[in-house]
């Protein structure tokens, strides 16, 4: 099975792959802040994020 292709919308400006808030990053991980385990939305980010 081919690996999924979404868009992704961001809002996060001031990332480097960051255009009109659509990403452009070729791949994208995500992962869970703090102990490693979300309980929400709120507790994941983008690790692939560079600041502009
Ligand atoms: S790399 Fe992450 S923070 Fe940057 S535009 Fe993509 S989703 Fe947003």
């Amino acid at each position: 099975m081919d690996a999924p292709k979404m868009q992704v919308k961001c809002s996060v400006t001031n990332c480097a792959y960051n255009k009109k808030k659509l990403c452009f990053a070729d791949s994208l991980e995500v992962n869970a802040m703090g102990d490693g385990f979300a309980d929400s939305s709120e507790g994941t980010c983008c690790s692939t994020f560079i600041n502009e």
